[in-house]
């Protein structure tokens, strides 16, 4: 095992002091902070690595009482918490670890900060110092078209809420003219908050959302795999990473999906419900779930007219209705215990968002009423939308709604960040950093 320093991460009781040090004493560089939710911890990240070396210091800091670096700093007060090393295979390196008798805190790997698997190893067998280990998130292909803030994210992401578990998945990245993106919006705006390519294409990220409760529900599922060359020049697809390497890293199979429920039948969204066999017939993509769609998202993508015709493909649906797993629902409800379809309009006639609550937490996939962290001031809404007054209205809704009940956001589009809470601050929407 080949293992290299990543960071040395300092755990800090007072964020201004430290800054005080390490940024206007010794001058270094401090990255934009990135939270770690699940650890209720904000990282800051400083590149100290010499050329071709990304060692880097990290700065811990506590966002609530229970976090582990609150405790931390409480019993011992800041200074040095752990060491990162990073390794290709983090699988492999716990497997190997555990087999010559190392006692480990993370037995699996979990989500860290920049989309990296991490894990950690107990200070008992480090010799008092506690370890991490880091896979970093993979290189994406095309990655010189970047979102402002951070790299492409095609990581799956873990989120406990409650008694459910939730997972966001990546299909890939796709391009499209920047101008449907934002509607309205001048493009010396837009284009200062996300940089197009030559063709005038901004890059999107495909986010199906996967829900484990009582039973297993996927949201979505992607453009998939059946389009030719030329479609998949047409919208830059990227799916080097795609939905199957996805559900493999989220440890699960297409046959431990029992539900497939589409926040509407756009082939970005529907292109995943389906595969060609062998044979060239065209079948479900997984092969033990009911697949569920809003009646009225389905007539309207059985018969598209001109205008809507480019985003309805009948081949990613009408195989469920032959293939008699087909269920459509009529009006807002619960599909499985904890999730709930909610029209919002605007972006077709029926499109809905999903709803997710447990013990008092909440979560939603807006899908693409608020499709990327760029579109959440509610003027600026798709050029593709079909109803634009009805998103404004639903937008503005359900910005407030997430806002007041906490709610993890789930962007399907945003190629950076899969998922944030939302917050009003002198009358701008931001995601919280
Ligand atoms: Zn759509
Ligand atoms: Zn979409």
């Amino acid at each position: 095992m080949k293992a290299t320093l990543d960071h040395v991460g300092i755990a800090v009781g007072d964020l201004g002091a430290a800054l005080a040090f390490y940024r206007d004493a010794l001058g270094l560089e401090i990255d934009a902070p990135e939270d770690v939710a699940s650890q209720h911890v904000r990282v800051h990240f400083i590149d100290v690595g010499a050329v071709n070396n990304i060692a880097k210091l990290e700065l811990l800091e506590a966002t609530s009482a229970d976090s582990p670096i609150a405790k931390y700093v409480q019993k011992r007060g800041p200074g040095l918490h752990h060491i990162t090393l990073r390794v290709d295979d983090i699988a492999a390196a716990l497997a190997q670890l555990k087999a010559k008798g190392a006692r480990l805190i993370d037995e699996r790997p979990r989500p860290g900060a920049e989309g990296a698997l991490i894990a950690f190893v107990h200070p008992a067998s480090a010799h008092g110092v506690l370890v991490e280990l880091k896979q970093a998130a993979p290189a994406v292909p095309g990655g010189r078209h970047r979102h402002h803030l951070h790299g492409l994210q095609s990581s799956v992401t873990r989120h406990a809420l409650g008694d459910l578990e939730l997972v966001s998945l990546s299909d890939g990245f796709f391009r499209l003219d920047g101008g449907l993106m934002f509607g309205m919006i001048p493009k010396t705006l837009w284009s200062a908050q996300v940089t197009p390519d030559d063709r005038n294409r901004i890059t999107l990220a495909m986010r199906p959302l996967v829900v484990r409760g009582v039973r297993t529900m996927l949201i979505d599922a992607g453009i998939g795999d059946k389009e030719d060359a030329k479609f998949s020049q047409i919208y830059g697809l990227d799916r080097a990473r795609h939905l199957d390497h996805s559900l493999a890293e989220a440890g699960l199979r297409p046959e431990d999906i029992d539900i497939v429920l589409a926040t509407h039948l756009h082939f970005d969204h529907a292109g995943g419900f389906t595969v060609r066999d062998a044979a060239g017939s065209l079948r479900p993509r997984f092969p033990r779930a009911r697949y569920v769609v809003r009646r009225g998202e389905w007539e309207d993508a059985m018969h598209s007219n001109v205008r809507t015709r480019v985003s309805y493909r009948t081949d990613n649906y009408q195989p469920l209705a032959e293939a008699g797993v087909l269920d459509l629902v009529d009006d807002d409800q619960t599909i499985m215990p904890g999730v709930r379809v909610r029209r919002t309009g605007g972006h077709t006639m029926h499109h809905q968002a999903i709803w997710i609550e447990s013990k008092g937490q909440h979560a939603v996939y807006p899908a693409d009423l608020v499709p990327t962290t760029a579109h959440l001031p509610p003027a600026w809404i798709l050029g593709i939308d079909s109803y634009p007054m009805d998103s404004l209205t639903a937008k503005q809704a359900f910005l407030r709604e997430a806002a007041e009940r906490e709610a993890l956001v789930f962007f399907d589009h945003d190629p950076a960040v899969p998922m944030a809470r939302i917050r009003e601050q002198n009358g701008k929407w931001h995601i919280q950093q």
